[in-house]
């Protein structure tokens, strides 16, 4: 089977990126992203591809190259869906928020909907992909619920899991490690198999392509963020080690690094890991595991959010420490709010959890970001709900000039590891703020040697101060 038609629910940071490089490396095929959400989609469709919801380096330009020639943005998902030959499921799955399984399963509220609305619409056989994250068997709910409409249609299920990286997105979809697509080992299954993967073929090298039944790729997508968050606790449990040894985790990261069993990425200490996904996988890992009763596999993975929970709070204070013991009323500027650099994506970032421990403490934050909006800032601090909205009002400010943010502040804390940081003329911002002048650097991005000469103190993570 040939596709000619993709529709895919859900035009967020998967769906948009993911959907234009199809679009744009497929150009014989019409490409269709639909999303409930009506002000995300006219974002999409801008004439302005600097105003696209999603900011990535270099998706502008994809979109722009293939938007209007067989790349759509609607809100019309009845429409998409029963033109489409393939659907690719690609909404949220956030952790539950109530009732069993509160704060560790994944909540499959809009995977029902979106299944539900298929089976409504379709009139004509479509092959169903899971884009989203899910826990492993997932694909049997859909199907139990695609299978019971009595309209005759036939559905199969594939799971292709995506591997983007927030910040290299476009990078990770033109040049993948690899595409996975799990799919029944039927005749029929393997047909539908066939048919994505001739679609990724016509840019990703087919020994790439990797095909599976679909459990292993639904458990395929939570083990490998399980493993990269793993990575990242492991490094930073050792830097507050370092911290107490003189030891340096920079060096240590290298040493350990240059060792082709281990190797080099994923071992640079930090203030924590953030995004939708690292944590939200892993607790759901969590929860599949205690549900079959396998409580040591549950507590390993469990260890690996607490010791990022210990690093978040660790940093926030070492900052109250440093400043005598008090921030009440200091002016504590933050550079960076997103979760890494390279996106606008703020979700589960670390700075929302040190400025909420700082607020607890009556600091005063200054809130810098290239790319975060003001109302995004205060909609992640509302979300917590530890305090009232007026309250993360008065305490918090979101500046649109990083100079601006730093002047007449106590400290600066870097929490996100944007390039541009270290660009800034640091002894302007340091002639500009109260004496002591500390720098916080939770991302190891600084040269602490060079702040220290201008007459900061300095203190970067797992590092001799
Ligand atoms: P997102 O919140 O940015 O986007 C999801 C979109 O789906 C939203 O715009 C929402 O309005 C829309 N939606 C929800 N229900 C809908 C419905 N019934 N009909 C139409 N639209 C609907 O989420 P995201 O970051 O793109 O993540 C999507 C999935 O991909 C998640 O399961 C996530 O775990 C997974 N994932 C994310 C990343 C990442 O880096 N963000 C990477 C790999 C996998």
């Amino acid at each position: 089977m040939k596709v000619k038609s993709i529709c895919c629910i859900g035009a967020g940071y998967v769906g948009g990126p993911t959907m234009a490089v199809i679009a744009k490396k497929c150009p014989g095929i019409k490409v269709t992203v639909v999303d409930i959400n009506e002000a995300r989609i006219a974002a999409w469709n801008d004439p302005d591809v600097n105003n696209i919801p999603v900011y990535e380096p270099g998706l502008g330009e994809v979109v722009a190259e293939s938007r209007g020639r067989n790349l759509f943005f609607s809100t019309d998902v009845d429409g998409a869906i029963d033109e489409s030959d393939m659907i690719f499921i690609s909404v949220n799955t956030p952790t539950k928020t109530y009732g069993e399984g509160k704060g560790l399963a994944a909540d499959l509220k809009w995977i029902e909907l979106c299944a539900r609305q298929i089976a409504r619409v379709a009139k004509s056989d479509k092959i169903v992909v899971e884009k989203s994250t899910l826990p492993v068997r997932t694909a049997s709910t859909i199907k139990s619920i695609l299978d019971h409409t009595g309209s005759g249609v036939s559905f199969q299920i594939l799971s292709n899991p995506e591997f983007l990286a927030e910040g290299t997105a476009v990078e990770d979809l033109m040049d993948p490690d690899r595409v996975l697509i799990g799919g029944d080992q039927t005749e029929e299954g393997l047909k539908a198999i066939q048919a994505l993967v001739d679609v990724y073929a016509q840019w990703v090298p087919r020994e790439r392509i990797l095909t599976t039944n679909v459990w292993s790729s639904e458990l395929s997508k939570l083990t490998a963020n399980a493993f990269l968050a793993q990575r990242v606790s492991s490094i930073n449990s050792l830097s507050e080690l370092c911290e107490h040894t003189e030891a340096d985790i920079n060096e240590v990261a290298r040493a350990i690094g240059s060792d082709s069993r281990i190797g080099p990425k994923f071992l640079k200490a930090s203030v924590g890991f953030g995004g939708s996904c690292f944590q939200k996988d892993i607790l759901n890992l969590v929860y599949i595991s205690r549900s079959y009763g396998l409580n040591e596999v549950a507590d390993y993975w469990e260890q690996v959010i607490q010791m990022n929970d210990h690093q978040k709070r660790r940093f926030a204070k070492k900052i109250i420490r440093s400043l005598y013991n008090t921030v009440n009323g200091k002016k504590i500027a933050f550079l960076g709010w997103a979760f890494k650099k390279d996106t606008n994506d703020t979700r589960e970032s670390a700075a929302i959890y040190v400025a909420d421990h700082l607020l607890f403490e009556q600091a005063h934050v200054a809130v810098y970001d290239p790319k975060v909006k003001e109302e995004q800032v205060f909609v992640d601090m509302d979300y917590l709900n530890t305090r009232s909205s007026e309250e993360n009002r008065k305490y918090i400010d979101v500046v649109e000039d990083p100079y601006e943010a730093c002047k007449g502040a106590h400290a600066i804390a870097v929490l996100t590891e944007w390039d541009v940081f270290k660009q800034y003329d640091w002894s302007k911002i340091y002639d500009n703020m109260l004496k002591p002048a500390h720098v916080f650097d939770g991302r190891n991005v600084l040269d602490a040697e060079k702040l220290r000469k201008i007459g900061f103190q300095v203190y970067s993570i797992g590092t001799p101060s």
